[in-house]
């Protein structure tokens, strides 16, 4: 049998959805009997690799670069989940959107208060005008709702497209 070659990706959130990957705890076991796990933050592969099977994208598109990835991303894999509600809704990235990037980078850095102004030594980060979902970008195979999805949805998801379920029916919701 074909080991199924995975891969989580990073962009705009808290890696709390890349926890409740983690927090499948034992069953990851299983997974790693029948996966690959070729890019992802929790191994050390520098480069998104060509002819992945499945991608995991937690978080917003808020950057430039979170759009490359996203893009690149897409490119070379075959099925696309957004994973949680950042990815799928833009959700806590997006709460910036009503006030635009300059307006929220100068509060957050020069105006807060008790904070000195802070501006770091390679100067403010490049932010898009606005935090939108994947969607925004790029076609999406699955949305997982939940901030984070519970571990047994995902787990109930990768499972799922290992066993070849087309049409998944996972227990999701928006929010915790
Ligand atoms: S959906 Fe929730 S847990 Fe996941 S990255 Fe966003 S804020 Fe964090």
């Amino acid at each position: 049998m074909n080991r199924l070659r995975l891969a989580t990706l990073w962009l705009d959130g808290c890696s709390g959805c890349h926890m409740s990957l983690l927090d499948t705890d034992e069953r990851l076991l299983d997974l790693a009997a029948q996966v690959d796990i070729v890019y992802s933050p929790l191994v050390d592969a520098k480069d998104f690799p060509e002819q992945v099977d499945v991608v995991c994208i937690e978080g917003a598109v808020a950057t430039d670069a979170d759009e490359a990835r996203l893009r690149l991303a897409r490119r070379r894999s075959r099925l696309l989940i957004a994973m949680g509600d950042c990815a799928v809704t833009g959700n806590v990235p997006a709460m910036r959107n009503i006030m635009g990037a300059e307006a929220m980078l100068r509060a957050v850095y020069l105006e807060s208060r008790p904070l000195k102004p802070q501006i770091p030594a390679d100067g403010l980060p490049h932010l898009n005008e606005q935090a939108l979902p994947l969607h925004h970008f790029v076609p999406i195979d699955l949305f997982i709702p939940g901030c984070p999805p519970a571990a047994d949805t995902l787990f109930a998801a990768l499972g799922g497209l290992l066993a070849g379920i087309a049409d998944l029916r996972l227990d999701t919701r928006f929010g915790a």
